[in-house]
């Protein structure tokens, strides 16, 4: 485990261990599998940047449940474009159930809206959000996770699923970014 990574031109010091992230996440899938007790859930991971997390979160999840897969995007270097983009959709009915959606952080919360939204759509019972990380601060959109691992300063941050223009995402910590 280093102190300190370089990825480009920016330096990212530590902020979340991995054994931090464990117990967090063990936490997290234990009130869920309480929260869910017999209601088999789905899981729907948003990719890239959760794939750790669902990983992680859905082997601690003991109780039946599905896993599934979207892929959305809106972020480019350290900054939110503002604009989402859905390159792969939900292929499967989630009609009558009830949906977990997994992401790796709510930053401005536009990504987390989106895909609340279009799984509306679908008529499930219920639908929570989980994120890992929650950026209070950054918040511009009305959706509050229901499931937060760590809430965080507006500070970029990589590791664990999350990248810096491609690179990080490999990471077993979590680091933010260095002023110097
Ligand atoms: P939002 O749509 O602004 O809430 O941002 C959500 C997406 O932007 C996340 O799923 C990440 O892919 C990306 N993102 C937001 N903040 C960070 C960060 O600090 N580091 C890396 N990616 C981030």
């Amino acid at each position: 485990m280093s102190q300190r990574v370089k990825l480009w031109d920016r330096y990212f010091d530590l902020f979340i261990s991995a054994e931090t992230l464990e117990n967090r996440i063990g936490e997290l899938a234990a009130k869920m599998e309480a929260d869910y007790l017999g209601k088999r859930p789905v899981f729907v991971a948003v990719l890239n940047g959760a794939f750790h997390f669902a990983s992680d979160l859905t082997r601690k999840y003991s109780d039946k449940c599905d896993i599934t897969f979207v892929k959305y995007s809106s972020y480019q270097g350290t900054r939110s474009t503002g604009q989402l983009k859905r390159s792969l959709g939900l292929q499967e009915s989630v009609f009558g159930r009830h949906v977990v959606i997994l992401e790796d952080i709510v930053d401005t919360g536009l990504t987390v809206a989106g895909i609340f939204e279009d799984l509306s759509e679908q008529e499930p019972l219920s639908i929570r959000i989980a994120s890992l990380l929650y950026k209070p601060r950054a918040l511009k959109h009305m959706v509050k996770p229901d499931y937060v691992g760590f809430e965080i300063e507006n500070e970029f941050v990589v590791g664990y699923g999350l990248d810096y223009n491609g690179l990080g995402r490999n990471l077993p910590e979590i680091y933010k970014v260095s002023e110097h």
